[in-house]
């Protein structure tokens, strides 16, 4: 039977911790000095679990098992935010270790662990998960510079590493599992430890324009304006609104970004650029939802003589997870934490969402206090880490062995 080692699971996540660590938190961006320290050291740790480190062309790290057979592959990322918390994505990497480890101690093989690449987006969010799925091609991407102004293509070269890559085949496994903190507050507010994702929420951006009538802010009167701002409040209140009532149980939406032109005290709006994203577990609702912005568009821009145009830009469907491997930590989660584990949808993105498209995948989430995560208070209580590592590799065990 595999037993993971409480002790060693806390101390390397500790020894991760320190590096790139300020503060309670880490930077650790990707490609950076601290993050290519961050995954030499668990290199480093891969070799003393008799993993084979393998760096591939977009500098995802691999720990492969010395096996014929096809490995469940563990892992996540090990790069942070700009600043991020310490256990985002380092959680899921150091559990594989843990669970390769024991599961060795207990003779069995065929554990695969992985750290992707730039899952956080400094040049392209799910950068090197994407890349190895085939979803993007490294080729089409290698112009591509980050807030550092670094090229990816001169990033890469840069990494010594990278000049003996090898291309991991997507056949050397069978599956892909990855635990994460929850980074929001669902399971601590419900004081449970354990929670066993069934799908990954999709999204559509929503690229809204308010062409209003720009004007001297002094002299126009109200009833002879045409606010760009005025309209476009109005629009986001209905839109928020309607979604309230028209919405699923996970559904989300946010205006993330919103330009006013010219924006400046003394004129009257002529022009406002925004962008509402929405997120959904169901491809349905999401398409129901961006239709419905788009009504609501139209009457605002009747009823005010403005324009306002909606367009969906860009698009992320939901992935499913696999419902067999799904069924297997929910089977673990119901023995080793009774009443304290329940399904859930993830609301962020995670690397198992272009893995899913490739082979079957599952995860599995611990609670964050507080729901705080991507700062420096991002943490979670050690026996929630300890938990989640123990459901993960009772789970496993039930893949590895030969079924009755
Ligand atoms: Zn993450």
């Amino acid at each position: 039977m595999i037993k993971v080692n409480p002790a060693r699971l806390l101390e390397d996540l500790a020894a991760l911790r320190q590096i790139g660590g300020q503060g309670t938190g880490v930077v650790r961006e990707a490609f950076t000095a601290t993050d290519l320290e961050g995954r030499r050291w668990l290199a480093r740790r891969f070799t003393d679990a008799g993993l084979r480190p393998v760096w591939d062309p977009v500098g995802n790290l691999f720990g492969l098992p010395e096996t014929e057979k096809p490995a469940v592959l563990i892992g996540s990322h090990s790069d942070s935010q700009p600043e991020g918390g310490w256990l985002d994505g380092s959680y899921g990497v150091v559990c594989g270790l843990e669970i390769a480890r024991a599961a060795q101690e207990a003779g069995l093989q065929g554990i695969a662990v992985v750290s992707f690449a730039d899952e956080e987006g400094t040049f392209e969010p799910l950068l090197g998960s994407r890349v190895w799925s085939g979803e993007l091609a490294l080729s089409t991407l290698q112009d591509r510079t980050d807030r550092m102004g670094r090229k990816l293509a001169d990033t890469l070269a840069s990494v010594p590493e990278l000049r003996a890559a090898k291309q991991v085949p997507h056949q050397l496994f069978k599956a892909y599992i990855e635990a994460h903190i929850e980074q929001g507050p669902v399971l601590d507010d419900a004081g449970e430890a354990i929670g066993v994702v069934e799908t990954i929420v999709g999204m559509q951006h929503v690229e809204v324009v308010v062409v209003g009538d720009q004007n001297h802010a002094g002299t126009t009167p109200m009833d002879r304006r045409h606010d760009a701002v005025m309209s476009f409040v109005a629009f986001a209140h209905a839109v928020d609104e309607a979604f309230c009532s028209e919405a699923g149980p996970a559904t989300v939406w946010t205006f993330g970004r919103v330009n006013v032109t010219p924006n400046a005290t003394s004129i009257i709006p002529g022009r406002v650029d925004a962008m509402l994203q929405i997120r959904d577990p169901d491809q349905a609702r999401l398409n129901h939802l961006a239709a419905r912005a788009q009504m609501i568009a139209k009457g605002i821009s009747a009823k005010r003589s403005v324009e306002i145009r909606t367009q969906v830009v860009a698009e992320l469907p939901p992935a499913p997870l696999d419902a067999a491997l799904a069924g297997t930590l929910i089977a673990a989660a119901g023995r080793l934490a009774p009443g304290r584990w329940r399904r859930m949808v993830s609301g962020a993105l995670h690397d198992a969402v272009p893995v899913s498209r490739i082979m079957p995948s599952a995860m599995l989430f611990v609670p964050s206090i507080a729901g705080k995560s991507h700062c420096f208070e991002e943490d979670t209580r050690s026996e929630d880490l300890v938990q989640g590592c123990a459901v993960l590799s009772a789970a496993i065990e039930t893949l590895l062995l030969p079924g009755p």
